[in-house]
């Protein structure tokens, strides 16, 4: 079977995922839609989980699990899990955000995960997230999207900063890195102003999640058009792909596994919260799975002893300019097909029945894989594959699509990779 994802569909699709997901609140939101368009149900964690086959997903702040049980019911059915991560580096609001320096009116803001911190310069940017609103019984969550240039981080001129092209930009994050928005006598008035978009009285705001995006769009570049830049591309493209791909799953039949995909939120900061990847969500979830179709914990254990997990985030393509930084005999080239992401160090969870298991999904889809390690004297990165494999004890590989400049605001990738993610996905979700 040969993958039935176009190309130019998948990279329309994906590009208005991107735009519509600033946050991770929002790229759960993104998915959910996606989901219940496709005949999937919504359950609140405090729900019973339904006895009856069917299509369900569940959210827990940024992050979200989604599943089907129509194609095999049996309590014990091993699970087909594709896992990635919905945050990106940002900056993230303080809690007493207004601050006037120099008669500017600036937001203080956190530095989220490890963005490169160069891209966040002279960019227009919007603000999003979740804001806790004072509701009829205690608080409730809102979203926020503001796609306004409201905010700008505006660098110093060459001329204030003589050797910034010989020696490299200097940011202190803590000084450098304060957005302005406006300009007066007295501080801005930022929970005032998100009080009046959300209609609510100030006095209501009682908490906030909330970061800064680029409000450029995602948008095809190249002479053939073959990349696709964005935002966010680490780890949304992956997050897109397992949610087109599972809807494809379900359609197609998944006779003998019950197909997952868990989009977990926190990657960037260490997953150790309570919707991160570190956390009982997944877990949790699977074995309720089992419980409501009338399985035993000794089920859910033998279900769990048949799982195979594929844990998606971007990989790294060799950078022309930069070609020395990837080892030799592993480059990883742009629209070359699925990356799998291997380390002695289990920086990824990757071994060598993971890998297969992969490659056999790829090889149903008549996809193309690559391999990626890093040089031996450069340390690793590493993802949610390891902690998810720690946590069931399911085989593990760890993969990507390639990406070039992660943790840019503008990242890149291959627009003919995106078909092939998506129809690798497919396959490994619904194994032959
Ligand atoms: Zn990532």
């Amino acid at each position: 079977m040969t993958h039935a994802f176009d190309q130019d569909d998948t990279a329309r699709s994906l590009t208005a995922y991107l735009d519509a997901s600033p946050s991770p609140f929002h790229a759960v939101e993104s998915t959910a839609a996606l989901l219940l368009a496709a005949g999937f149900t919504r359950l609140a964690e405090t729900d019973p989980t339904p006895s009856a086959p069917g299509r369900y997903m569940t959210v827990r702040g940024g992050s979200l699990i989604a599943w089907s049980t129509e194609a095999d019911p049996a309590p014990a059915t091993p699970f087909r899990v594709v896992g990635a991560h919905t945050d990106s580096p940002n900056l993230r609001i303080k809690p007493r955000p207004d601050v006037l320096r120099a008669g500017w009116q600036q937001l203080a803001v956190e530095i989220y995960g490890g963005p490169l911190l160069n891209t966040w310069l002279d960019r227009d940017l919007g603000l999003s997230g979740r804001v806790a609103v004072r509701g009829e019984s205690g608080a409730e969550g809102r979203l926020l999207l503001i796609d306004e240039p409201l905010l700008r981080v505006s660098q110093l001129a060459p001329h204030l900063d003589r050797t910034v092209n010989s020696e490299g930009l200097k940011l202190n994050p803590q000084q450098h890195l304060v957005p302005h928005w406006g300009q007066g006598e007295t501080a801005g008035d930022l929970l005032g102003f998100i009080a009046e978009r959300l209609e609510v009285p100030a006095s209501h705001v009682l908490g906030w999640d909330l970061m800064t995006h680029d409000l450029t769009p995602a948008r095809r570049i190249g002479r053939d058009r073959d990349l696709i830049a964005s935002a966010r591309l680490d780890n949304l493209a992956t997050s897109f792909a397992a949610s087109i791909a599972l809807v494809a799953a379900v359609e197609a039949g998944t006779p003998g596994v019950v197909p997952v995909i868990a989009l977990f939120d926190h990657e960037e900061v260490g997953s150790t919260t309570e919707r991160g990847a570190q956390s009982t969500f997944l877990t949790a979830t699977l074995e309720r799975i089992v419980l409501s179709r009338n399985g035993s914990r000794e089920d859910y254990l033998r279900a769990l002893a048949g799982t195979v997990i594929a844990s998606g985030d971007m990989a790294h393509a060799t950078n022309p300019n930069y070609a020395d930084r990837h080892e030799a005999g592993h480059h990883v080239q742009m629209n070359g097909g699925p990356v799998l992401k291997i380390n002695a160090q289990a920086r990824y969870a990757t071994d060598g029945l993971g890998a297969a298991a992969f490659r056999l999904a790829c090889e149903q889809a008549g996809v193309p894989v690559q391999s990626f390690v890093t040089r031996t004297d450069l340390p690793c990165g590493s993802t949610v594959g390891p902690m998810t494999s720690a946590l069931t004890g399911a085989t593990t590989v760890d993969f990507g699509a390639p990406t070039l400049s992660m943790h840019s605001t503008r990242e890149a990738c291959g627009v003919a990779d995106q078909a092939m993610y998506a129809g690798a996905l497919q396959a490994f979700l619904s194994p032959a």
